[in-house]
């Protein structure tokens, strides 16, 4: 394995005191015990439910090479044999080292936010720019006060092209997050209805997302999206960040990469894009118009670090969706197949719409039907049973006729559709999982989601194993 830190840079960084026999080096660096590799560094995180020095020991046994405590938990880890850098707050510590992997860094850097669509538009740059050079990359959603700073001290210093998820509930979540990533481009996926119970209105949540220009390099790029409603806030705020080159991507005119046209037939998705003054073709591997769109904000990026686009295109054709994430299944029932479309990772209104916009596009095979198996959209605040009822509109557009529903959010849409047949309800995740064991047939698409603590992935799992 070759090393990430060599320990003398890890101790400068992180101004530790070593403790034992220090290695030469690590090989990467771990915060949950389960899942450390030898030779790897365990900092020992107090997250909200555990402590990281409740599991040091562990992770030792594990293969840890070295652990980073915290001097008031010393006492407690007393007999630990481990060689360990002593300091005085572990999160401060991991922070200090993302710094320095920052700093010792000449990557070109992507800081990707928005309200949807970041881990998408985050795993669509890396499989992109791979095509181009070294990329480092977000792990999952690890977008958080730990979860970017981990990711910044995980690049090697190697790395042509750092991608990096910057999320928030709250404000001034992402301006000392996006401080310490620094990056080139600066891309605001859309702003939509999301945690909606932290924010009063989407001009807030789109104020709290503008923090991420506050962190840009001096001539710095700003992306935005030119066909989301808060596109003028945003700019706005870019502008009163010191930015000075804002740029756009939608299907809007006015966009500088633009989305031309998109196609979606069975099994074939293309795109028409103008882009730095071309006009390109590009057959996409993922299906979605949102996708498309998607696509554009990462060929922005993509030209605005200077990559190169020939490579960039030809990479987006072959895409594969992400787990959750409208990943598809062509599973045997019955002497046919139905075709399942994950999309249980999560949901909120934007992300229904694109899901359903799917499933409008996917065509049934013979005697097949088209189901959206829908459940709660959580975080919704005031608001939820006015966006649970507003999905009958999508649904109607895309003519889905068969929605079958569950969870205590979405008696809402089960009111505003009253009238249309093809709706059932059961009152949770299990009922309805129940309902689609056994009422698929040959022909059938079904796009399961929903929020991630409703359950809804357990019917992605039991469909999967059972067919
Ligand atoms: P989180 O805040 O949970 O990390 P995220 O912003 O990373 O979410 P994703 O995980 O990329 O979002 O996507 C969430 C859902 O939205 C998925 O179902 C995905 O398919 C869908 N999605 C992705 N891009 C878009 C888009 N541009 N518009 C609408 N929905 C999208
Ligand atoms: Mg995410």
């Amino acid at each position: 394995m070759t090393t990430l830190w060599t320990i003398g840079d890890l101790i400068a960084a992180t101004h530790g005191r070593p403790i034992g026999s220090m290695p030469a080096g690590i090989t990467g660096i771990s915060i949950d015990s389960r899942s450390i590799s030898p030779g790897e560094v365990f900092f020992a995180i107090k997250g909200d439910r555990v402590d990281g020095h409740d599991f040091a020991s562990l992770a030792f046994a594990n293969g840890a090479a070295l652990l980073v405590v915290s001097e008031g938990k010393l006492p407690a880890l007393g007999r630990l044999t481990a060689p360990m850098l002593v300091v005085h707050d572990v999160l401060q510590a991991l922070v200090d080292l993302g710094c320095a992997a920052r700093d010792r860094s000449a990557a070109k850097v992507i800081a990707v936010t928005g309200s949807v669509g970041k881990t998408t538009t985050k795993e669509m740059l890396r499989h992109a720019l791979s095509a181009c050079g070294s990329v480092h990359a977000s792990a999952a959603s690890f977008n958080n006060h730990w979860g970017v700073p981990l990711t910044l001290a995980r690049m090697p210093e190697t790395t042509a092209y750092g991608v990096f998820e910057i999320g928030m509930n709250h404000p001034d979540e992402i301006r000392p997050l996006v401080k310490m990533v620094r990056p080139h481009v600066a891309l605001v996926t859309t702003i939509a209805a999301a945690h909606l119970g932290n924010f009063a209105s989407l001009d807030e949540i789109a104020m709290a997302k503008a923090e991420i220009f506050e962190g840009l390099v001096p001539g710095g790029h700003a992306l935005l999206n030119r066909d989301n409603e808060q596109f003028g806030v945003l700019e706005q705020a870019a502008r009163a960040a010191g930015v000075e080159h804002i740029h756009s991507f939608g299907t809007d005119p006015r966009a500088e990469f633009r989305l031309l046209d998109f196609v979606a037939d069975q099994g074939s998705n293309v795109l028409w894009a103008s882009v730095g003054g071309q006009t390109l073709e590009i057959p996409m591997g993922a299906p979605g118009r949102h996708i498309a769109e998607n696509a554009l904000a990462v060929l922005g990026a993509a030209h605005l670090v200077g990559a190169d686009i020939e490579k960039v295109m030809n990479a987006l054709a072959t895409m594969q969706p992400e787990k959750g994430r409208g990943r598809r299944y062509r599973l045997a029932i019955d002497g046919g197949y139905f075709t399942l479309i994950d999309e249980s990772y999560n949901a909120n209104p934007a992300s229904m719409r694109a899901a359903i916009a799917l499933l409008r596009d996917t065509v049934p095979g013979e005697g097949g039907r088209r189901i959206a198996v829908l459940g709660d959209m959580l975080e919704m605040g005031e608001f939820s049973a006015k966006v649970h009822a507003e999905l009958a509109t999508p649904l109607a557009e895309a003519e889905i006729e068969d929605v079958w529903i569950g969870g205590a959010e979405m008696v809402a849409l089960r009111e505003a559709l009253s009238d249309a047949a093809g709706v059932e309800y059961r009152p949770d995740a299990d009922g309805v999982q129940e309902l689609v064991l056994q009422a698929l047939r040959p022909g059938d698409v079904v796009v399961v989601k929903s929020s991630k603590s409703t359950g809804f992935s357990r019917i992605v799992a039991a469909l999967l194993d059972k067919y």
